[in-house]
């Protein structure tokens, strides 16, 4: 019926990119927008009154590492859990596994089905030179993203990997990734128009900093920043980029979160022949190495005042693209390893505070509009991804993911408010002013104030992107 619909939401204000803030009801059929302007007599079986509210298109987070420290069979749904309490309605999981030829992605798709309350996509980590091969049987799969680690190599050569549905015991492996790997990583993921997300750090000068921080006996996350520095971000980011340009490649470069980092990029912007795109993450915007807590331990590292200052600036001005969170989802007893900055692990939750903290300290602190952040955190991200326009707006035929945000609600943070395996936070009792209470996945109600719907496991799905 045309003046029918499943879902309508009434007196929304809907933020839209590139159209700015609309005054409007949105009418949801078969977990798709039918309509922004639906009849006043529309018959519906569910309406929600958006009381006026802002509403963004959900929340995309490119970056999440979850199935590490629990497998996914697990991690799914705490994860996916606690997306759904920050407004997030696709999170993109950065997947690492170690066979040759990749196959085993199927068992991690098959134990994804059923174990997520909201969407979900993949980049798989390109880790030794077997997997080169592997990347068109990835793009076939939908996993057209891929990820290279060039921080791992020297002695800084370890890391954990996903594991198996139903593993429990942590698997570490060897990699390395030396100039010929990355080159052929780059040479083939152009080759079949997958976007390449770099993380750019140079081991080697990370080691030798590394090795002379700890004979100096250096402590807490100034030392940690000192010894990863910012220029071992840079050079890395000029390498990548030369290969870049050589091949013709889609260039994502993860947590930019350093001035020189920022400025590297935007040198090589310049040159052209490649695409650039930027993604920073909550903590290079709201803490500095002044944080004076372990839990902070995150690669690269926080850096410093200014740091923060121009990734704010750069946030508003468009030459960031994209906010991630780099979300890590371990515990405290195995972050804070002997409770020292050297063998403590890195990296943190922060899928559920994204949303509030730019709200909180972007919207409301004055520093990017609720256009802005609507770009940064969905459209931008969809764009880049090759998910759009199904997902990153609010517009006629797009998923219905969307997110009614309140933007006086505040909130002081606890662990327990987040509802992630993770039992920390770094915004442990900070008071954040502006929350989701509403989240949509596909039409389909996930959170109702800080309340996640149990009849919404197992309604999240893959999202295959081609191009
Ligand atoms: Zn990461």
């Amino acid at each position: 019926m045309e003046n029918s619909c499943d879902v309508l939401i009434t007196n929304a204000s809907a933020i839209i990119p590139g159209r700015g803030i609309i005054e409007c009801n949105i009418a949801i059929e078969d977990g798709k927008i039918k309509t922004l302007k639906p009849s006043e007599n529309s018959s519906t079986s569910k309406r929600i009154n958006a009381g006026g509210k802002y509403v963004l298109p959900g929340a995309i987070d490119p970056h999440v590492h979850y199935g590490v420290y629990s497998p996914i069979d697990e991690a799914a749904l705490t994860e996916s859990r606690s997306a759904a309490i920050g407004g997030v309605t696709t999170m993109m999981r950065m997947l690492r596994l170690y066979d040759d030829n990749y196959r085993a992605i199927e068992k991690q798709l098959r134990a994804s089905k059923g174990t997520h309350y909201i969407d979900y996509a993949i980049h798989a980590s390109i880790l030794k030179s077997e997997q080169v091969h592997a990347i068109s049987y990835l793009r076939n799969k939908g996993v057209n993203s891929l990820k290279i680690y060039m921080n791992l190599g020297a002695d800084l050569n370890h890391i954990y990997m996903d594991l198996e549905p139903g593993e429990h015991i942590i698997k570490d492996r060897e990699v390395n990734i030396d100039d010929l790997l990355l080159s052929s990583i780059i040479e083939q993921g152009a080759k079949e128009h997958s976007t390449i997300l770099l993380h750019a750090e140079n081991p080697i000068m990370c080691s030798e900093h590394i090795h002379q921080g700890k004979e100096k006996g250096m402590t807490g996350l100034k030392a940690w920043s000192d010894c990863r520095p910012a220029q071992s971000e840079a050079e890395s980011i000029a390498k990548a980029s030369n290969l870049g340009r050589k091949f013709g490649a889609n260039l994502y470069f993860v947590h930019i979160g350093s001035n020189a980092a920022l400025d590297a990029i935007l040198a090589e912007r310049q040159k052209g022949n490649a695409n650039y795109y930027i993604e920073t993450c909550p903590q290079y915007l709201t803490h500095t190495y002044d944080f004076d807590n372990i839990t902070g331990k995150v690669v690269p590292p926080i850096r410093s005042k200014s740091d923060t200052q121009s990734i704010w600036s750069a946030l508003r001005n468009g030459i960031i693209d994209t906010v991630g969170t780099d979300h890590v989802a371990n515990r405290l007893d195995l972050k804070i390893g002997k409770g020292d900055i050297w063998t403590a692990l890195a990296g943190f939750p922060g899928i559920a505070t994204m949303l509030p903290v730019l709200i909180d300290q972007g919207v409301n602190g004055g520093r990017i509009t609720l256009e802005r952040l609507a770009e940064v955190t969905s459209y931008n991200t969809a764009r880049i991804f090759g998910m759009y326009p199904r997902k990153g707006t609010i517009q006629q035929g797009s998923d219905a993911d969307l997110v009614v945000i309140d933007v006086d609600l505040e909130k002081r943070v606890t662990p327990e408010l987040l509802q992630s395996y993770s039992d920390y936070t770094i915004y442990d009792a900070w008071k954040l002013r502006g929350w989701p209470v509403l989240t949509l996945v596909r039409g389909k109600i996930v959170m109702e104030d800080g309340h996640v719907a149990e009849d919404a496991l197992g309604h999240g799905e893959f999202v295959q992107r081609h191009s």
